[in-house]
């Protein structure tokens, strides 16, 4: 359900074709002969008789925001398209952390062994270069040398198959990931955790914390807080049928874990904390910074 032309320009075509699309949509579900108004200005808090009215209103004002799913005037919730099935993968970390399947050969990685791809390989170096201990330091050494090494050619591959052969010996539905790919991208969260919260298509609240976690519709715009399946079979002895896709998901980087991270090497974090401690303030201007 692509409805980016409701805050497209005004003068544009997809938005005069789709306002005239609302309008029927509007006019099919007019409530006790009135039709609330979702202009930016009445922002469904008015409602007219005259559906001419709102066609002036919302070329006048356009749409009021976050207005996705037209709960005022009729809809239920967000529709699943044909086809869809949910996107349960963790943004492309591929493209994220700049590595692909069958990309780790020695020849990869930089002389200095500091290539800014390699995450993991980042993250044991400034673990080495900050740890107090004669023994971690060891530790860490060997670690290191280890995510360098391959332990030969084609090597990659080989744990991919391996991986393969021991989830079909463990029983089904194990969660052990399926190829070199899948596993990295296990290890290379560490410490960039997501939380996945469900939201109101309306952007009216997150279903989080213990009022709003259990809810089914959203209590401000009456959304149902999953998509519709045309083809809802329901549920079966209590089970459901399908997977329930949210209609809308905010992505949650918590801050503390990504701060430990940048603050974990010595050199990112007297960058870090260069405005506090290294800027003269002396009332010269001689940095961005002292304009503001
Ligand atoms: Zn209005
Ligand atoms: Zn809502």
């Amino acid at each position: 359900m692509d409805r980016q032309w409701m805050y497209a320009d005004r003068r544009s075509k997809e938005f005069i074709d789709g306002v005239h699309y609302f309008l029927r949509v509007a006019e099919a579900n007019r409530q006790r002969g009135f039709i609330c108004c979702p202009c930016n200005k009445c922002k469904n808090q008015k409602e007219y008789s005259a559906s001419r009215t709102i066609h002036f209103h919302l070329f006048e004002s356009g749409f009021m925001p976050s207005y996705n799913c037209w709960t005022s005037h009729g809809e239920q919730g967000i529709e699943m398209e044909e086809d869809e099935v949910e996107d349960d993968n963790i943004l492309d970390f591929a493209q994220y952390v700049g590595f692909e399947e069958n990309q780790t050969d020695e020849e990869e990685i930089a002389a200095d062994g500091n290539d800014v791809a390699d995450d993991l390989g980042q993250m044991l170096q400034d673990a080495r270069e900050d740890c107090e201990s004669e023994k971690e330091a060891h530790k860490l050494d060997k670690m290191l040398e280890d995510h360098r090494t391959s332990l030969y050619p084609g090597c990659d591959k080989a744990f991919s198959n391996l991986l393969k052969l021991v989830k079909n010996i463990l029983p089904g539905g194990n969660k052990l990931p399926e190829t070199t790919y899948e596993a990295k991208k296990i290890v290379c969260l560490l410490g960039l955790e997501v939380h996945k919260i469900h939201a109101c298509p309306n952007d009216c609240i997150l279903y989080h914390g213990e009022e709003y976690e259990n809810l089914e519709a959203c209590p401000v715009c009456k959304a149902l807080r999953y998509k519709i399946r045309r083809d809802d079979l329901g549920e079966v002895d209590g089970q459901l049928t399908k997977k329930r896709i949210p209609a809308k998901v905010m992505w949650y980087f918590p801050i503390i874990p990504r701060l430990r991270r940048l603050f974990r090497n010595k050199g990112n974090a007297r960058m870090l904390r260069w405005h506090a401690e290294e800027r003269q303030q002396d009332g010269m201007l001689r940095h961005p910074a002292d304009g503001s």
